[in-house]
Formats: C-alpha cells, sequence, structure tokens
C-alpha cells in the first residue's frame, strides 16, 4: 500500500515519546493528505525519568500532557493511553486483547510500530525490551487476531466487529525496505519531540541541538539510500489472507 492512499493509520508504540522520534515525519504527510491517526500507547511512562523528586505517577501524568502536546503537532486524532508500567511491558495475552480492542475500534488500514527484534547495530536509544514487546504484541493483534473474531471472545460483548488490518510498517534501521521522505517534515517533526521537555535532557528547548545529535543522524541515513535529505524508514509486514 502506497502512503498516498492510506486515509486510516494507527501508530502503535511503548512509551509516550516513541512515536514522533520513530515516525513523526509519515504521521505528517498522513495527516495532511486528510488521513486519520489515532495513537495506543502501551505504558504509562511513569520510569522515564533520573529526578528522584518526582512519584511515578507525577512522571506518568506530565508525560502524557507532554503527548497530547505533541500529538497535537501532528494533527493526530485520539490517543488510548493502555497504562502498562513502564520497563515492565510483555506479550501477555492482556496486552495483545487490548491492542485488539484498539484496531477493532479506530479500524486502521495501516498499523506502524516499533521493530519487534532487537537491532543490535542501532543506537542504544531506539532499543528497549519494552519496544519490542509493544512491537510483537501489535503485530500478533494486527494477525490474525483482531480478523478473528474468537480470538479473545470478551471482546464480541464490546460493540467493535473483527477487522483486517492491511499492512504494519515496523520502524527499522538499517534494513528496510520503505522509506518515507520526510525532509519538509522535519521542522514540524522537531517542534513535536520537543514537546516531550522532560525527557530531552540537557538539550532543554534546543530543537537544533536534538536534531544534529540525536534525531537527525538515522533520518540523514536513510535518506542517503533513496536520494533525500531526511527519511523515516520501516520494514512492511503485508497481512494476507
Ligand atoms: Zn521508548
Amino acid at each position: 500500500m502506497l502512503i498516498g492512499d492510506v486515509t486510516r493509520a494507527l501508530a502503535v508504540f511503548a512509551h509516550p515519546d516513541d512515536a514522533e522520534w520513530m515516525f513523526g515525519g509519515t504521521i505528517l504527510r498522513l495527516t495532511a493528505q486528510g488521513a486519520e491517526v489515532n495513537y495506543v500507547v502501551c505504558t504509562d511512562g511513569s520510569t522515564g525519568t533520573v529526578d528522584r523528586s518526582k512519584t511515578t505517577e507525577e512522571v506518568a501524568a506530565i508525560r502524557a500532557t507532554e503527548l497530547r502536546a505533541a500529538a497535537d503537532v501532528l494533527g493526530v486524532s485520539e490517543i488510548a493511553y493502555l497504562g502498562y508500567r513502564n520497563d515492565e511491558l510483555e506479550v501477555t495475552r492482556a496486552l495483545r486483547r487490548d491492542i485488539v480492542r484498539q484496531i477493532r475500534r479506530f479500524r486502521p488500514e495501516v498499523i506502524l510500530t516499533m521493530a519487534p527484534q532487537r537491532l543490535p547495530d542501532a543506537p542504544v536509544d531506539i532499543v528497549h525490551a519494552d519496544h519490542m514487546a509493544a512491537s510483537e504484541a501489535t503485530l500478533v493483534a494486527a494477525y490474525p487476531e483482531s480478523y478473528m473474531p474468537f480470538s479473545h471472545p470478551e471482546l464480541l460483548d464490546e460493540e467493535y466487529a473483527p477487522f483486517r488490518v492491511e499492512e504494519v510498517w515496523t520502524s527499522a534501521f538499517r534494513e528496510a525496505d520503505l522509506y518515507v521522505d520526510v525532509t519538509d517534515q522535519v521542522e514540524t517533526k522537531m517542534a513535536a519531540i520537543m514537546c516531550h521537555r522532560s525527557q530531552n535532557g540537557e538539550a532543554n528547548d534546543d530543537a537544533a541541538w536534538m536534531l544534529e545529535h540525536k534525531v537527525g543522524p538515522a533520518m540523514i541515513e536513510a535518506g542517503q539510500k533513496v536520494g533525500c535529505r531526511y527519511a523515516e524508514r520501516y520494514l512492511r509486514v503485508p497481512i494476507k489472507y
């Protein structure tokens, strides 16, 4: 499926700041063409700080507010917060069911999610056990569970009917087969990332520094593969029946 044909997309990710880093430019292209984009964030982000003066509840609340602000910058409609504890995400039946529920509710043609496997050659901040769990649970939820009515039979009592997703795009590093040119979207993507102030450490409000040192290098490397300045890259998982 071509990005220009997508009318509904769902981003499923682990932590409140993952979507903007991994697929912020892609989401901007989707919302600019009139597609509906919604979010499912699996964890509460509550342990994502080195500041011991705050409680985990306070951190979770701050990060939920930051995420809504970032989503507004990108034109994202709704955010479903699944509320699993940060750093403890596992591919459980309950997590898969919770994602299936959101897939049946939002009915996306395409799901954007993270990489399901450890990427040994990727920078450490791209790799987190929660990322892999979120991705693996999403892939199983997309196929076969969201389509099969007797998967998670308790969901039959809810109003959302089984639904068939067409493709999952998993965030990739060196091995990728889908490159999205996000050169024109980089400035707004950075504005969205900068909404996550609690996560930006010493960079604080310096978007140019963040782009040069943190966010930019992987997008530049991806862009070089396809002849543009900045790209986001994925491995596509077509759902065939
Ligand atoms: Zn993360």
